[in-house]
């Protein structure tokens, strides 16, 4: 189990999120293994950031972290109760307490809907504001702490009249304005301007200081996964098909790698690597295959096997458990579990 943070927020206990899908002419029916064993324990305020390809399950994981994706099988608890044990009025305040700000931030928000109806409409449903007049207050309060200014110009605008950053903040507020524990963040800087990036991070990471709301901060990118957990304290894990094959603080992930997926994306990675002659294991690493194997594709042993250079007869019959090797840094790979 990865335990991030101190107290007991929400626990994944052994999840697996596996999908039918048919395929082909024949229409045959496939398993696509979207997470699987997964075993992670939130505390209050922790912080995670979730790192791997596309496909590599990071979106389900933060669907089942909101609970808007239920596991094929394991467990979730909330503040140390099992979700499907929560009263009404428990289930309501851990739907409340964690909310996801989705990858696209063209999407996500109605386009036929005014900033103020698009912050109006959870103020309203969670009953936090009473009339519209509070709701307007409560909305230029919400656009000055994601600082959209002037928040008046704003109010009224429509996304359309929005930049990709000005949306993704808008987004934000949107999360924000139930007064959230623990958010979601699935990509959210992808789709913005590489400039605007770190503002935005900077802003969640100053809502973590001040308010101490935790973060799942997904993303592809290992630089601004180093720059989140650095300033956050938190973990960063490392995604293959499914599964966390490394998890670790991240100056010891990015300076000591174990996994030899970990360190093909840190020899990927030349932006990131700001104190070269500190860095192990860098060197160009030659990958068997470039290509990402099929989700669809059952894979014995090791699902790193296909492509690591390293890969021997234990690794494709034995599946290598993820064990902590100390200093909270995890790892699941044969070679390191014989050290
Ligand atoms: Fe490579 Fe084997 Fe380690 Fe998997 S378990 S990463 S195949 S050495």
């Amino acid at each position: 189990m990865i335990k991030i943070g101190e107290g007991d927020f929400l626990k994944l206990e052994n999840i697996h999120v596996h999908f039918k899908i048919r395929r082909g002419l024949l229409k045959r029916l496939f398993i696509v293994r979207a997470l699987e064993d997964i075993n992670l324990w939130f505390g209050r305020s922790s912080v995670l950031v979730v790192v791997g390809e596309s496909g590599c399950g990071k979106s389900t994981l933060g669907r089942v972290v909101a609970g808007l994706q239920s596991p094929t099988m394991g467990r979730i608890y909330y503040k140390g109760k099992p979700i499907d044990k929560l009263n009404k009025k428990e289930y309501l305040e851990y739907r409340k307490s964690i909310q996801l700000i989705h990858q696209d931030p063209y999407s996500a928000l109605n386009p036929a809907k005014t900033v103020f109806d698009i912050l109006y409409a959870p103020l309203k449903y969670w009953g936090i504001v009473k009339s519209k007049d509070e709701a307007i207050d409560k909305v230029l309060e919400l656009l000055e702490a994601v600082k959209v200014t002037p928040p008046e110009e704003y109010i009224f605008r429509y996304p359309h009249q929005l930049s990709g950053g000005e949306k993704q903040r808008i987004a934000l507020a949107r999360a924000l304005s139930v007064k959230p524990k623990f958010i979601v963040a699935d990509e959210v800087i992808s789709a913005i301007d590489v400039s605007l990036r770190i503002d935005l991070m900077n802003l969640m990471i100053d809502f973590w200081k001040k308010y101490g709301i935790g973060y799942l901060f997904i993303t592809h990118e290992l630089a601004s996964a180093r720059y989140f957990a650095e300033l956050t304290n938190g973990l960063i894990a490392v995604m293959y098909l499914g599964e966390i094959v490394e998890a670790a603080p991240p100056s010891e992930l990015i300076h000591n790698p174990l996994h030899p997926y970990t360190k093909a994306l840190i020899a990927a990675t030349p932006e990131l690597i700001l104190d070269l002659s500190k860095l192990k294991s860098t060197k160009e690493l030659p990958l068997k295959k470039v290509d990402i194997p099929s989700a669809i594709r059952e894979i014995p042993g090791c699902k790193f096997n296909t492509r690591c250079p390293y890969a021997r007869d234990e690794c494709f019959k034995i599946k290598p458990k993820l064990i902590n090797v100390g200093k909270q840094h995890f790892v699941a790979c044969h070679m390191v579990n014989a050290s």
